[in-house]
C-alpha cells in the first residue's frame, strides 16, 4: 500500500491510499476533490473507497465531487456521523474492521473534537514494518484536536486508545500544525530535551517549506503534551495530580495559546 500526501486549503492534508497490483485508490478526508482526482489520474487508479474520521467541510468537502467521477466508491465514516457525512454508507463503530486492497484497518472510536470522530488504523503486515494510523484531527503532531463536542474525559480515552498503540506507527494527522503544536509544548514541558530537539528540527523543516507529517507515534508519545497527561512533570507545571484534570488544562491552555 503507497501512501500519497496531498495538500489541500490553507493546512490541510488528504491522503490517498494506492494499490497499484489492483490499480485501486481509497482515500482518507478528501477536503477538497481536486487533488484527489488529479492524483488519481497520475496513477491511473480507480477510487473505490473513501474514509472519513469525521464530519467536518475540511474532511469531507470533495466527497460528493468524487462520488460523481467514482459512483462505485463506497463512503465510510462513525456511526454517530450518520446524516453529517455527504455519501456515507457504511456506519462503523469501535472493532469493526475495513479493508482496502489485501490491508485491513482496525477501526477506533476516538470521540472528543467531535462526538462521533473514528481514526484507521492499519497494523504492519511484516514484523519490521510500520503501522499505519489515519487519525484526522484527534492527535496532531505536537497536539491534539480541539473539544468541539466531547469532554476530557472522552479525549483522554480516546487519546489513551492511540498511546495503546505500537511505537512504530506512523501517525498520518489531517493539518500541518505541528510547529505551533511545539511552541506551545516547550512552554509546558520546557526541560524535556528531546522536545527541545523536536522544535529545533520542526523549526528547520518548515524553513524548506517540508511537511511535517506523518510523525512516529514513540516520538509522539514522548514529545506530545496530550499524551503526557500522566507524567509528574506536565501535572506540576498545570498544578494538578489528576490525569484528566491536567489534559483538560493542557487544552484550555493551548486554545489560548
Ligand atoms: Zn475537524
Ligand atoms: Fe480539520
Amino acid at each position: 500500500m503507497h501512501i500519497h500526501r496531498l495538500p489541500a486549503l490553507s493546512d490541510n492534508y488528504i491522503f490517498v491510499l494506492h494499490d497499484p497490483q489492483h490499480q485501486i485508490a481509497a482515500v482518507v478526508d478528501p477536503a477538497t476533490a481536486e487533488p484527489v482526482l488529479q492524483c488519481l489520474r497520475s496513477l491511473k487508479a480507480n477510487l473505490v473507497a473513501i474514509f472519513n474520521t469525521h464530519h467536518h467541510g475540511d474532511h469531507v468537502g470533495g466527497n460528493s465531487t468524487l462520488l460523481r467521477h467514482f459512483p462505485q466508491a463506497v463512503v465510510y465514516g462513525g456511526a454517530q456521523d450518520r446524516g453529517r457525512i455527504p455519501g456515507q454508507q457504511v456506519f462503523l463503530q469501535e472493532g469493526d474492521t475495513v479493508t482496502f486492497g489485501d490491508r485491513t484497518a482496525e477501526v477506533l472510536f476516538v470521540p472528543g473534537h467531535t462526538r462521533a470522530h473514528i481514526a484507521y488504523y492499519f497494523p504492519p503486515v511484516l514484523p519490521n514494518e510500520p503501522g499505519e494510523l489515519f487519525c484526522g484531527d484527534t492527535l496532531f503532531a505536537g497536539g491534539c484536536g480541539r473539544l468541539f463536542e466531547g469532554t476530557p474525559t472522552q479525549m483522554v480515552d480516546s487519546l489513551s486508545k492511540i498511546r495503546a498503540l505500537p511505537d512504530q506507527t506512523r501517525v498520518w494527522c489531517a493539518h500541518e500544525y505541528t510547529l505551533k503544536n511545539l511552541q506551545f509544548a516547550l512552554t509546558v514541558d520546557g526541560t524535556n530535551s528531546e522536545l527541545q530537539d523536536r522544535l529545533m528540527t520542526v523549526q528547520a523543516m518548515r524553513q524548506r517549506a517540508e511537511s511535517t507529517v506523518p510523525s512516529w507515534l514513540g516520538e509522539e508519545k514522548r514529545t506530545n503534551p496530550f499524551l503526557r497527561w500522566d507524567q509528574p512533570e506536565l501535572q506540576t507545571r498545570v498544578n494538578s495530580q489528576d490525569p484528566i484534570q491536567t489534559f483538560a488544562r493542557l487544552r484550555g491552555m493551548k486554545d489560548q495559546f
